[in-house]
């Protein structure tokens, strides 16, 4: 699942390549993963709208428009924002559910194989359900160490899950969280509440460094992660501990270990993080 960096990637990527852009039409072949408007109504409003920024929200890529609409997309798990052909007519391509046209004739292709993301038309931000209630974003200056040093006190949540939770942390996912704790030093199941001043300062410190350095390598590729060209991040060298049971710690040699936390798949060692 496409996390902060990669989001972020494909963002500041469709940014250069679509600003100030008119989409002059919109090809709709699967309409489960538009949400709120009908076919016909999301062709006729997204047409003739010009691009004037895009950007990073939590996990979604939102695009505003000039005249104070946006698009938001979630790309989720399959999702993926192709910029170039139009995917569909010269290739055949059967994941391509939408493809946007814009004025200088290259395509915007929005690709779903399994139809987990959506894509919503508004003209109204704090509608849209995701946004409701998101939490602080990592990257951004008003997450401060004083913030999380009150708000890990308020809290008795393991703080992996909690790392997870968007609407604490808005973009950290299951890969960034186990790669941030092994950084941080700090055992996954450790409730939130009983972290040392140093601890905080240092989960405060690596949750940043981690996310801007995996945004300057255009993120992680696990399985379906690709950016608007295509292709996949470079984050995969950096990984620590994500995917890697029973092979050893860079540090100690400890086998890596996974257990799970809410459903999900935690990496750790847990020698160098208590
Ligand atoms: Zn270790």
């Amino acid at each position: 699942m496409p996390e902060l960096p990669e989001v972020e990637t494909i963002a500041r990527d469709l940014e250069q390549k679509i600003i100030g852009l008119t989409i002059t039409g919109v090809d709709i072949y699967d309409t489960r993963v538009l949400f709120g408007l009908s076919k016909e109504k999301f062709t006729r409003r997204l047409r003739g709208q010009t691009v004037t920024r895009v950007y990073r929200r939590g996990k979604a890529v939102v695009l505003d428009f000039a005249d104070g609409t946006y698009l938001i997309v979630q790309v989720k798990m399959t999702g993926h924002l192709i910029y170039g052909r139009h995917l569909r007519q010269t290739k055949n391509l059967k994941d391509t559910k939408v493809v946007f046209h814009l004025s200088n004739n290259v395509y915007l292709n929005y690709n779903d194989q399994r139809l987990f993301g959506w894509l919503i038309y508004t003209d109204n931000l704090d509608t849209v359900g995701y946004f409701k209630n998101i939490g602080i974003d990592p990257v951004n200056d008003t997450f401060k160490v004083e913030w999380l040093t009150d708000e890990l006190k308020k809290r008795t949540a393991p703080i992996k899950p909690l790392l997870m939770n968007q609407n604490f942390l808005a973009g950290i996912g299951n890969i960034y969280a186990s790669e941030i704790l092994y950084r941080s030093k700090i055992h996954p199941q450790k409730s939130s509440k009983t972290l040392s001043i140093d601890e905080v300062r240092r989960l405060h410190k690596v949750t940043t460094k981690v996310l801007k350095e995996a945004i300057a390598l255009r993120g992680t590729s696990m399985r379906n992660y690709r950016d608007s060209d295509g292709k996949k991040g470079n984050y995969m060298n950096r990984i620590k501990v994500y995917g890697r049971e029973g092979r050893e710690c860079f540090i100690c040699r400890t086998p890596v270990k996974r257990i799970v936390q809410t459903g999900r798949s935690t990496f750790f060692c847990e020698k160098c993080q208590t």
